[in-house]
């Protein structure tokens, strides 16, 4: 029952970067994008195809189809909206601006896309594209945020220094307890204060600021609410002399390769009392050290301004022209913030496949999935930004509360959020576009059929007789996909034409940043590599955890198992490792090993292996040697099927 994480308005658009490649079907080459606010605001709301506005878009549309002649018509994709919950508005607005189809109830045949407001199982979906990842929303509790990213910083302490210290209760208060005392005594001018964040909570739930681990509050609590404690960060960067978060849009477009995209601009939400560092006194003051929307709105001091640079909600991109103008190095933060979502999202990706492969096996024709994520940054004195948490579910409202007279509150439209998220999900749709693919993909098919065997590598050596029997076997498919295509367009009613105009939409909002900067993170990608040796020996599928013949197959496969380390031994590390992650009581219905436990005897492994090298090179050099010896165990199978 995920509530919608708490996300403020705001308002949008940092200067626009060159398009890229998101222009609408037909868009003539080099056509520029109108100004943001033109192509989004006017004739959007109420646009639709019932509307005035839409039947002038149309008309425009017509006499530009009939311009383009056919080939300016296509089916229009589709979209089934009916569990959009509270992102229908502005999905509603972005599928207008796209000319795309929504089926606001569902459709008895399969939609292009699904948009579900909050996570993937709503449905039984076999085919299209999903707004949501399976497991997504369990990953980016706070528990297993943390968990994730500690397992990171195991590997990589100094790359994942952006999150801070955290320790999960109750299953690690006594460690909290004797590693703040390990770190007051060799730093006695270490005065910390910590924040307690309940798990699954949101919009500052149950969230409280103590100085001592000793804190009544605190041992209270452990035995009834799982929760995370982590260090507070003391010293915010202030402006206006108030503590203030970043909220940004994330697209993980595909795990599988992975593919990120980051919305190039985002909201900032202040608090409203000045801040202070963390003092007894002030230590219950939720309007001066939290900044969420949410609480803040019920402060006197909250203002609403339609003005991006004042006020309680900001564009983050007022922000950064503020510190320009300042003399901040804006471009270093960028590139760190960029780091900072690529590195948490290589953290996430693992257990993400596990939960993909068991919820959409290998095999099965779909859906594919892509998600759009809300990061909550917060920026240090020193500009370092640090992660505070993830959002499964941002909210995509545009319409926010005002206090119409003292005590009454009424939801308005909100320009600045409809701005902001509008183009955000907009330009999610046009990224993953899936008329965008097909186009491609019968380009391929054309371009393969033109060619002739002695040009096509494909066709080389073979003989005539085979060569007409694979052109006529692609020419068929081609047939048929095409075919496909007229009949999804006769059961979608008559061609539509494309949208208004080339130019009507502006360049997109979201900017690649992977596989763009690759190069510079695979090496961190470590963990995604174990995770396909664990689902390679899950077995059965649909399932998320390993069994102990599972374990077994994999210790002998890899050739792990030797003289000082017997297959009891194996045995024994199974059980211990799975015991005690299952009797932290992240998920009682499945019996076996978990992902993260896997990872942890994987650990093992590796450190019994390679005992002389820093973790990550011995869990590299593990991973090395497993994939070794399954690729030759592959290849001998190859062999002997041949045979
Ligand atoms: P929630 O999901 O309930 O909003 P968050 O983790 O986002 O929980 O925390 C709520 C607010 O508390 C944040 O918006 C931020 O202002 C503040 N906060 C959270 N963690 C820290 C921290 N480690 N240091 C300083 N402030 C923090």
């Amino acid at each position: 029952p995920a509530r919608e994480a708490e996300e403020p308005p705001g308002s949008p658009a940092l200067p626009a970067e060159e398009p890229q490649g998101g222009q609408p079907a037909g868009a003539p080459p080099g056509e520029e994008a109108l100004p943001a606010a033109a192509g989004r605001e006017r004739g959007v709301r109420g646009a639709g195809p019932q509307g005035p506005g839409g039947r002038a878009a149309r008309g425009r549309g017509r006499r530009g189809g009939g311009e383009s002649g056919r080939a300016g018509r296509r089916p229009r994709v589709t979209v089934d909206s009916s569990k959009a919950k509270t992102s229908l508005e502005a999905l509603k607005i972005s599928l207008r601006q796209l000319r795309w189809r929504e089926f606001p109830l569902g459709r008895r045949l399969p939609c292009d896309i699904y948009w579900h407001g909050v996570s993937f199982h709503d449905n039984d979906i076999f085919s299209g594209q999903v707004n949501k990842f399976p497991g997504m929303t369990e990953m980016v509790r706070k528990i297993t945020l943390s968990r994730a990213v500690r397992t990171m910083q195991d590997l990589f302490p100094l790359e994942y220094n952006f999150y801070p210290r955290s320790w999960i209760l109750p299953e690690e208060f006594p460690l909290f307890v004797d590693e703040v005392r390990m770190l007051k005594d060799s730093d006695p001018s270490w005065k910390p204060t910590f924040i307690v964040k309940p798990d699954g909570g949101c919009q500052g739930d149950g969230i409280y600021l103590v100085k001592d681990p000793s804190d009544i509050r605190l041992t209270g609590a452990i035995p009834s609410r799982p929760a995370v404690v982590q260090e507070y960060i003391c010293k915010p960067l202030l402006v206006d002399k108030l503590k203030f978060d970043i909220r940004l849009y994330v697209l993980l477009k595909s795990l599988e390769p992975l593919e990120i995209y980051i919305a190039k601009d985002g909201l900032s939400r202040f608090c409203t009392e000045p801040y202070q560092e963390p003092t007894l006194k002030n230590l219950h003051q939720v309007f001066m050290h939290l900044t969420n929307y949410s609480l803040n709105i019920h402060s006197g001091n909250f203002i609403h301004s339609d003005d991006a640079n004042t006020g309680s909600k900001r564009t983050f991109s007022s922000i950064l022209c503020r510190l320009s103008s300042r003399g901040a190095d804006v471009k270093k933060l960028w590139s760190d913030i960029i780091s900072l979502v690529i590195k948490t999202i290589i953290a996430l990706t693992p257990e993400l496949k596990v939960y993909y492969q068991s919820d959409i096996p290998a095999g099965k024709p779909g859906p594919t999935c892509f998600q759009i994520l809300g990061f909550d940054i917060l920026l240090m004195k020193n500009l370092k930004p640090m992660l505070l948490e993830v959002n499964a579910n941002p909210s995509m409202r545009i319409e926010h509360e005002q206090e119409l007279s003292p005590g009454v509150f009424e939801n308005v439209p909100s320009p600045v959020d409809e701005e902001v998220k509008v183009a955000v999900i907009r330009d999610t749709l046009r990224l993953v576009d899936p008329q965008k693919k097909k186009r491609k993909d019968v380009q391929g098919f054309i371009i393969l059929i033109r060619f002739r065997p002695s040009e096509s590598s494909m066709f080389s050596g073979m003989k005539d007789k085979q060569h007409k029997h694979h052109s006529l076997k692609l020419s068929l498919k081609l047939k048929f996909y095409l075919k496909l295509g007229s009949c999804q367009a006769l059961e979608q009613g008559p061609e539509e034409p494309l949208p208004a105009g080339p130019a009507a939409l502006p360049s997109l909002c979201l900017k690649q940043v992977f596989p763009k900067y690759a190069k510079q993170f695979n090496y961190l990608r470590l963990l995604d590599r174990v995770a396909v040796l664990f689902i390679r020996f899950l077995g059965v599928k649909g399932t998320t955890k390993l069994g102990p013949t599972g374990f077994r197959t994999f210790i002998r496969n890899c050739k792990l198992s030797n003289s000082n380390f017997s297959m009891a031994s194996v045995d024994i590390l199974y059980i211990d490792i799975t015991r005690r992650w299952n009797s932290m009581g992240i998920d009682h219905k499945e019996s076996g090993m978990c992902l993260q436990a896997f990872i942890e005897a994987f650990f093992c492994l590796a450190q019994k292996k390679y005992k002389s090298l820093p973790l990550h090179e011995q869990v590299a050099s593990l991973i090395d040697f497993c994939e070794y010896h399954l690729a030759a165990l592959d290849e001998k199978r190859l062999v002997c099927g041949r045979g």
